[in-house]
C-alpha cells in the first residue's frame, strides 16, 4: 500500500510534465479547447487519494471539490493515456482506477484495474489495488472474485488500514454464499476492531444476530436481536428491523408454545417496529399475516392495505390478500389479488398453487391445471412431486369427463387467460365506486378517494386489450424479429396498453381492498361479489362455517386450517377437498422445512424481477443486505440467491426509498461470463406462454428487460445494463477478463533456494536493527514478501478418460517380517503414490483387533463421550439432495453427542433390524428385491429418496492413556513409521497433544457413515485400521487435483477447507480427475499419503482407528506448509503449529536431506527476522517488552481472535495478565482493538540469543536422519 502512495506522486509528476508538454504543443493549434493540466495543489491533493478512501468522500455532500478535482485527473489521465496510446507506467492505471472507483465508476474502474492487473507482475504487492478491485467485485456481486481479492490484501497486509471494511464485506459476502461459519468470524473480526468502517458496530451486530436466524439457530438469535436492542442510542432503522424480525421469527418459530402465544408476542414485537419507522411496508405486511393467523381478517386487511401504501408493490402481500379472500368465500376477488402476484413474479410458486386451488375449488380444473404447471415450473417450487402427482390426477379426471360437461358448465371465474388480461369487472369496480364513496376514508391518498372510482375504470376500459388484440399482440412479438415498420409501430401501442393495463388493474385490485375492509367494518354487504355463490365444492372445501352475518364477517374458525395458522387454501381445500396429501404453500408447509427468512425473501428472490440497485451511495454495502438474507439451504439449492425484504436494504440505507438489490448471479454472469452458468430463467411469465409452452414468452423477455432498465437509476446505470438487453455492449465495453485467476505459475511459499544464500544469524539482525519508518508492519526487509498462496491448477496435459480409475496401490502382508522391512515405508512415503492399502497388516502382526470391538470398548469405557454426525443413507457412491431430485455435493450432516454404550446399542439394534428386513424380503419379494437393487445401481438420473437416517459415532477421542492403556499398548506394535509416536514422527515433536493428530480416535459405523471429502488438517499423512467386522469404500484423488476440487466446492458454495462435501464421480470424471477406488476389509491399513484428498463410507457395520503421522521428507513439510499459508489466507485455524515445530525440529533432529533442510532453515530465518523486526519495532515505540518464558510442555500458542499462531512475542490483554489467564492476540488483532496497545502487555517467549543458537546450530547432516 505504501507502494501506491509512491507511485502517485511519480505518476501526478510524470503527468505533471507530460501536461505542460501537450499545453505547449497544442497552444500552437488555433481554437481548440484548453488542455488540461493539473496544478501542483491538485497533484498534491491526489497523491493521498486511492481505494482506502473509497466510503469514506461524501462526494454528494462537502465532497463536491473532491469530485470535481477527481473528474479533472480522471480527464488528464485519459488523455493522457490516449496520447501515450497506452504506453504509460502501470500506475496509471493503477491510480485511474481509483480515482473512478472514488467516483463510483465501476465500469472505467474495473477496467482500469485489469489493465495494471496485465502490466504489473507483483501487482499482488499492492494492497491499495486489491482492495479498490475487491471494492468493485463486490459492487458487481461478483463475490466469488471480491473475496479473493480481499483475502489476498489481508494476506499480504494483516494490518491494512481498512481490514475492519473487509472482514465486513466477507462477512456479508460468506453469508449470501451460505457459509455461515465463515461469515461469524469475519464478523466477529469486523467488530472487534475500533477503526472506522461504513457500518455501525450495531448493524455489524444485527449481521450476526441475522446469520444465527439464518442457520435456524433461533433462541441464539433472539438472544442477540434482544442483546441488539439493550443498546443505548440504537438508530432507530436498526431497532425498527430488530423488532421486524423478532416479531417475524415469534410468528414462524416454535419459540414460545402455541400460535395463539406466538401471535401474542409477534404482534407487539411488530407494532412496536412500526412505531420505530411506521412507513415499513414490510412490517406492516408482516403483521397483516399474525393476524390472518389469529382470524383478524378486518385487521389483517388493513394491515395488508397499509404495507401496499408504504412499500413497493409485493408478491407477497397480493398472495395473502388472495388467502384472506378466499378464505373470506370472495374467489373473485381473491382470484385479482392473485393474479396481481403472479403478474408481479411470474415465479411466484405459491400464489400459482394457491390460484390452482381457486379454480379448482371453482369447479375449473382445466384452469387449475395450467397455474399448477406455472407453478411447477418455478424454481422456487418446494415439492414438485405432490404438484405433479396433483396434475395428473386432474388431467386424468378431465379425461374422464364428457366434453360437454366441461364446455356447457357456466365458469364461475374466468378462465386464466381472461383474468390475466381484462380489467377488473364493471361490477367489482361499480361497486367500489359505492363503496367508496360510503367509506371512503379522507386521508387515504392511496387511490384519491371516490374521484377515482368512475374515472379510471372508464380509462381502463379503454385501455382494454380484447382477447383479439391479444392474441396478436403475442403473435407480434414472436415475431419481433421479423417485423415490417407498421408492425413494429403496432406492436409498441399494443405493448404500452398492456403494460398501462396492467397497471390500472393493479391499481384496480388495491382499491378492492378498501372495498372489503369496507363491507368487513360495514356489516351486510347487499352486493355480493361476482361469483360469489359459487360451486358446491368451493363451499365445501373452504367456506363451510362461512355465513354472512349481519355482524363483520368474520373467518369461521374451521376455515383455519388445524396444522398451521397461515395455511395458505391450497392446503385446505386439500384436506376437505378429499385428494390427500397435495400441496403445500409456503405457507402450510411443515414448520420443520421452514425458512427461517421472512418468508417475503423467497419470493422477491427471482432474477427477472426487479434487479434494482440502490441509488448513488458512496457504500454499496446495502447492496448486500438485502441478498445477505438469503435463504438458508433449501436442500437442492445452496446457491440460490434470494433477496431479502426491502426493510434489510433499508436499514443500512437509512432512507426506505431502497428498491431491493437482487439477481446476484445474473450480474456476476454478466461480467463474468465464464463464473457461473446463467440460472434458468424458463419460468412462464404469462399463462399463455405457460400452456402453449415451456419456453419463455417474448413477452417474458420483455418483462425483464423492463425492470432492468427501471433498476437504473444509478448515475453509473450504463454497467447496469448487465441484466438485459445491454448484456452484449456491456461485456464488450467493460472487457472483463478475469484477472484474478491464477493464470500465474503458482507461488511458491518456500523458494527452493540454496543452503548458501541463507545469510548468517549476524547478517539477519544487523539488517534488522535498522526498522523502516513504521517498522511495525510485516513488511520484509531482508526477504521478500510472498505472493498470495493459490491452489494448483489442474495437472496437465490432462489424463485420458481410460486413466481416471487406476488401481490402488495395495501391498499384501504375509508376516511380520514384511510389515517391518523398509522399503514399505518408503513405499508409503513416495509422492507417486496417494494411498497405499497395507492387506493384511493385523493377521501378518497378530494385532488383537478385538480390543477395538464394540463389546470391548462397551466393557472398557461404556460412558465414553461419542459424537454423532445424523446422516441420510445414501445410494453406494452418489450423493443426493435430501428431496432425491439431483446430486448434490453439499452433505451436511447433524451433530450431536451420546455415549460408547449408547451407540453401541444403535450400532447392534441397526444389524438386527437390518437381518429382519433382510429375512422378510427374501421370503416375501425374492425376485422383486433383486431387479430393485439392480436398477437402482443403474439409474444415475433417477430420482431418488426419501432416504432413510443414520447415525455415525465418530472422532471418538482415545488420546487418555489410562483409559484405553492395552488399546493403545496393541497399537505400538506398528512398524515405526506408522506408529502414533515415534522419533521419525513430525508430530511427536509437536511437544503438546492435538488431538486426533497425535492420538488416536475410534469410528463406529453402520452402513452408509459416511467421512466427507478432505484433506488432513495440515497435509499430514494418516493411518486408518479397518477393525471390522464390515468393510469401508474408499475414494481417493491425488494431492495435486486439491485445486480441482477446491473449484468444485466453490462452484456448488462450499468452503473446501471448513464445509462437508461428497464429490459428485461424473464431475471428477468430466474434468478428469483420476479416483481410487477400493474396499478396505477388517485388518487393512491404509495410508493417506500427505495432500491426498478422500472420502470414505462403511459398507457394513464396522469400527475404525485413526491417526496422522508426519513422515520426516521433504514433499511433507512442503506441504504442511502450504496449507499452513492457505490456511491463513482462508482464515482457517491450522491446527499444527509450524513455527513452533519447525523451531523443536531444529532443536531435535538432524536432517540430512538438503532439501527439507533448505525449507526448514528458510523458515527459521523468516521468523527470526520477523521476531527481531517486531522487537525492535515495539522497544522503540516505547513498549515495553516483559520476559516470560515457557514451561516445557507448553502448547503453541494462537490468537484468541484470529486463530493464527503466534510465536515468541505475545500480546496479552492487562487484564488476563493481572489473573493470568493471558489471552493472546497476534498483534494484528492487538492493535485493532488498542491502537497504541495500552491495552496489552507483550510477553516475550524466546531470548533472541537462544533462537540465533538454534539457527545457527541447525546445519545438514551428512549421514541418514535420525532423531536425537
Ligand atoms: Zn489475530
Amino acid at each position: 500500500m505504501k507502494s501506491c502512495g509512491v507511485s502517485l506522486t511519480t505518476a501526478a509528476v510524470a503527468f505533471g510534465d507530460e501536461a505542460k508538454k501537450m499545453a505547449a504543443g497544442k497552444a500552437s493549434r488555433e481554437g481548440e479547447e484548453e488542455p488540461l493540466s493539473l496544478t501542483v495543489e491538485e497533484r498534491e491533493a491526489l497523491g493521498d487519494m486511492d481505494s482506502r478512501l473509497f466510503g469514506f468522500v461524501r462526494l454528494h455532500e462537502d465532497g463536491a471539490r473532491t469530485k470535481t478535482l477527481l473528474g479533472k485527473a480522471v480527464r488528464c489521465y485519459e488523455s493522457l493515456i490516449l496520447k501515450a496510446e497506452g504506453k504509460v507506467e502501470s500506475d496509471f492505471f493503477c491510480q485511474l482506477g481509483h480515482f473512478n472507483l472514488l467516483l463510483e465508476d465501476y465500469s472505467k474502474a474495473l477496467s482500469a484495474y485489469q489493465r495494471y492487473y496485465s502490466l504489473q507482475a507483483d501487482y499482488w504487492k499492492n494492497a491499495a489495488f486489491l482492495y479498490g478491485l475487491g471494492l468493485v467485485y463486490f459492487y458487481y456481486n461478483a463475490f466469488h472474485w471480491a473475496i479473493k481479492a480481499f483475502q489476498d490484501v489481508l494476506y499480504v497486509d494483516p494490518s491494512f488500514c481498512r481490514a475492519k471494511e473487509i472482514h465486513l464485506r466477507l462477512g456479508l459476502m460468506f453469508k449470501v454464499n451460505t457459509d455461515y461459519k465463515s461469515s461469524l468470524k469475519h464478523f466477529q473480526l469486523a467488530l472487534i476492531d475500533c477503526n472506522p468502517c461504513t457500518l455501525s458496530s450495531a448493524e455489524i451486530q444485527f449481521h450476526i444476530a441475522h446469520l444465527y436466524e439464518t442457520q435456524r439457530k433461533y433462541h441464539s438469535a433472539k438472544e442477540a436481536y434482544e442483546q441488539l436492542l439493550q443498546t443505548e442510542n440504537l438508530p432507530a432503522q436498526v431497532k425498527a428491523t430488530v423488532l421486524q424480525q423478532l416479531g417475524w421469527m415469534h410468528h414462524n418459530m416454535d419459540l414460545v408454545g402455541d400460535k395463539a402465544t406466538k401471535e401474542s408476542y409477534a404482534i407487539p414485537y411488530l407494532q412496536k417496529s412500526l412505531e420505530a419507522d411506521p412507513n415499513s411496508g414490510q412490517s406492516w405486511y408482516f403483521l397483516g399475516r399474525c393476524y390472518s393467523s389469529i382470524g383478524k381478517v378486518q385487521d389483517a386487511f388493513v394491515s395488508y392495505r397499509q404495507s401496499i401504501d408504504k412499500s413497493e408493490a409485493s408478491a407477497d402481500t397480493w398472495c395473502s390478500i388472495g388467502v384472506l379472500y378466499q378464505q373470506q368465500n370472495q374467489p373473485m376477488d381473491a382470484l385479482q389479488a392473485y393474479i396481481c402476484a403472479v403478474q408481479l413474479d411470474h415465479g411466484h410458486a405459491a400464489a400459482w398453487m394457491d390460484l390452482g386451488t381457486l379454480y379448482e375449488s371453482c369447479n375449473q380444473p382445466q384452469d387449475a391445471i395450467k397455474c399448477y404447471l406455472n407453478a411447477a415450473r418455478s424454481k422456487r417450487c418446494s415439492n414438485t412431486s405432490t404438484l405433479a402427482a396433483r396434475i395428473k390426477f386432474l388431467q386424468a379426471q378431465l379425461c374422464n369427463l364428457p366434453q360437454s360437461s366441461l364446455q356447457n358448465k357456466t365458469k364461475l371465474l374466468p378462465s386464466i387467460e381472461e383474468a390475466w388480461s381484462l380489467p377488473i369487472p364493471a361490477e367489482l369496480t361499480s361497486r367500489q365506486g359505492a363503496m367508496n364513496t360510503a367509506q371512503q376514508n379522507g386521508s387515504d391518498n392511496w387511490n384519491g378517494g371516490q374521484s377515482l372510482s368512475h374515472h379510471p375504470v372508464q380509462q381502463v376500459y379503454s385501455l382494454c386489450l380484447t382477447p383479439q388484440k391479444l392474441q396478436h399482440l403475442e403473435q407480434l412479438r414472436a415475431n419481433r424479429d421479423n417485423l415490417n415498420p407498421a408492425q413494429k409501430h403496432q406492436l409498441e401501442q399494443l405493448e404500452s396498453q398492456f403494460v398501462l393495463m396492467q397497471q390500472m388493474r393493479h391499481k384496480e385490485v388495491a382499491q378492492g381492498l378498501h372495498k372489503s375492509q369496507s363491507s368487513c367494518l360495514s356489516g351486510p354487504n347487499e352486493e355480493q361479489p361476482l361469483f360469489s355463490t359459487g360451486s358446491a365444492q368451493y363451499h365445501q372445501a373452504t367456506s363451510t362455517g362461512i355465513k354472512k352475518s349481519n355482524e363483520h364477517l368474520t373467518l369461521p374458525s374451521n376455515s383455519v386450517p388445524q396444522g398451521d395458522a397461515d395455511s395458505h387454501l391450497s392446503s385446505h381445500t386439500a384436506t376437505s377437498g378429499g385428494q390427500q396429501g397435495i400441496m403445500f404453500t409456503k405457507e402450510s408447509k411443515p414448520s420443520k422445512n421452514r425458512s427461517l427468512v421472512p418468508e417475503t425473501s423467497r419470493h422477491t428472490g427471482d432474477p427477472s424481477n426487479g434487479c434494482a440497485d440502490v441509488k448513488g451511495l458512496s457504500n454499496h454495502v446495502h447492496q448486500l443486505i438485502a441478498d445477505a438474507v438469503s435463504s438458508p439451504n433449501h436442500g437442492d439449492s445452496p446457491n440460490l440467491l434470494i433477496a431479502d425484504n426491502p426493510q434489510l436494504s433499508a436499514l443500512l440505507i437509512g432512507k426506505a426509498n431502497g428498491n431491493v438489490g437482487t439477481g446476484t448471479c445474473d450480474k456476476v454472469n454478466n461480467i463474468h461470463p465464464a463464473v457461473h452458468t446463467k440460472t434458468d430463467h424458463s419460468v412462464a411469465s404469462s399463462p399463455s406462454s405457460a400452456i402453449s409452452t415451456a419456453t419463455p414468452s417474448p413477452k417474458s423477455t420483455e418483462q425483464r428487460s423492463i425492470n432492468s432498465v427501471t433498476s437504473l437509476n444509478s448515475p453509473h446505470s450504463g454497467l447496469h445494463t448487465v441484466n438485459g438487453e445491454g448484456l452484449g455492449n456491456s461485456q464488450s465495453s467493460t472487457k472483463v477478463d478475469l484477472p484474478l485467476v491464477s493464470h500465474r505459475s503458482t507461488s511458491q511459499i518456500i523458494p527452493s533456494m540454496s543452503v548458501s544464500i541463507c545469510p548468517s544469524s549476524t547478517e539477519v539482525l544487523k539488517a534488522c536493527r535498522n526498522p523502516g519508518k513504521n517498522g511495525l508492519s510485516n513488511s520484509c526487509i531482508l526477504l521478500d514478501k510472498c505472493p498470495p498462496p493459490r491452489p494448483p491448477t489442474s495437472p496437465y496435459p490432462p489424463l485420458p478418460k481410460d486413466k481416471l480409475n487406476p488401481p490402488t496401490p495395495s501391498i499384501y502382508l504375509e508376516n511380520k517380517r514384511d510389515a517391518f522391512f523398509p522399503p514399505l515405508h518408503q513405499f508409503c512415503t513416495n509422492p507417486k503414490n496417494p494411498v497405499t492399502v497395507i492387506r493384511g497388516l493385523a493377521g501378518a502382526l497378530k494385532l488383537d483387533l478385538g480390543l477395538f470391538s464394540t463389546k470391548t470398548l462397551v466393557e472398557a469405557n461404556n460412558e465414553h463421550i461419542v459424537e454423532v454426525r445424523t446422516q441420510l443413507l445414501q445410494p453406494a457412491d452418489e450423493n443426493w439432495d435430501p428431496t432425491g431430485t439431483k446430486k448434490i455435493w453439499r452433505c451436511e450432516s447433524n451433530r450431536s453427542h451420546t455415549t460408547i454404550a449408547k451407540y453401541a446399542q444403535y450400532q447392534a439394534s441397526s444389524f438386527q433390524e437390518s437381518l429382519r428386513e433382510e429375512n422378510e424380503k427374501r421370503t416375501q419379494h425374492k425376485d422383486h428385491s433383486d431387479n430393485e437393487s439392480t436398477s437402482s445401481e443403474n439409474s444415475g438420473r433417477r430420482r431418488k429418496g426419501p432416504f432413510k437416517t443414520i447415525k455415525f459415532g465418530t472422532n471418538i477421542d482415545l488420546s487418555d492413556n489410562k483409559k484405553w492403556k492395552l488399546q493403545l499398548h496393541e497399537l505400538t506394535k506398528l512398524p515405526a513409521f506408522a506408529r502414533v509416536v515415534s522419533a521419525g514422527n513430525l508430530l511427536s515433536h509437536v511437544g503438546h497433544t492435538i488431538l486426533g493428530m497425535n492420538t488416536v480416535q475410534l469410528y463406529m459405523k453402520v452402513p452408509g457413515s459416511r467421512t466427507p471429502g478432505h484433506q488432513e488438517n495440515n497435509n499430514f499423512c494418516s493411518v486408518n485400521i479397518n477393525i471390522g467386522p464390515g468393510d469401508c469404500e474408499w475414494f481417493v484423488v491425488p494431492e495435486d487435483y486439491w485445486g480441482v476440487l477446491n473449484d468444485f466446492c466453490e462452484k456448488n458454495n462450499l468452503n473446501f477447507l471448513m464445509s462437508s462435501w461428497w464429490p459428485n464421480l461424473e464431475d471428477l470424471y468430466e474434468a478428469n480427475v483420476p479416483v481410487y477406488r477400493f474396499i478396505q476389509r477388517p485388518g487393512d491399513l491404509v495410508w493417506i499419503n500427505a495432500g491426498t484428498v478422500h472420502w470414505v463410507q462403511a459398507v457394513g457395520w464396522c469400527n475404525n482407528i485413526a491417526w496422522n503421522v508426519g513422515p520426516l521428507t521433504a514433499c511433507q513439510y512442503k506441504l504442511a506448509v502450504e496449507r499452513y499459508e492457505w490456511n491463513k489466507l482462508k482464515s482457517v485455524k491450522s491446527p499444527v503449529p509450524m513455527v513452533h515445530l519447525s523451531w523443536n525440529m531444529a532443536r531435535n533432529i538432524k536432517v540430512s536431506d538438503p532439501k527439507l533442510f533448505e525449507m526448514i532453515k528458510y523458515c527459521l530465518l523468516k521468523i527470526l527476522k520477523q521476531c527481531q523486526t517486531l522487537r525492535e519495532a515495539l522497544v522503540a515505540a516505547g513498549k515495553e517488552v516483559i520476559w516470560h518464558g515457557r514451561t516445557n510442555d507448553e502448547p503453541a500458542h494462537y490468537c484468541s481472535i484470529c486463530e493464527v499462531e503466534v510465536f515468541n512475542l505475545l500480546f496479552v490483554t492487562n487484564e488476563s495478565n493481572t489473573q493470568k489467564t493471558y489471552i493472546v492476540h497476534c498483534q494484528d488483532c492487538a492493535r485493532k482493538t488498542s491502537r497504541s496497545l495500552e491495552n496489552f502487555v507483550v510477553l516475550e517467549q524466546y531470548k533472541i540469543e537462544d533462537l540465533i543458537q538454534v539457527y545457527d546450530q541447525f546445519t545438514l547432516a551428512l549421514s541418514l536422519s535420525s532423531s536425537s
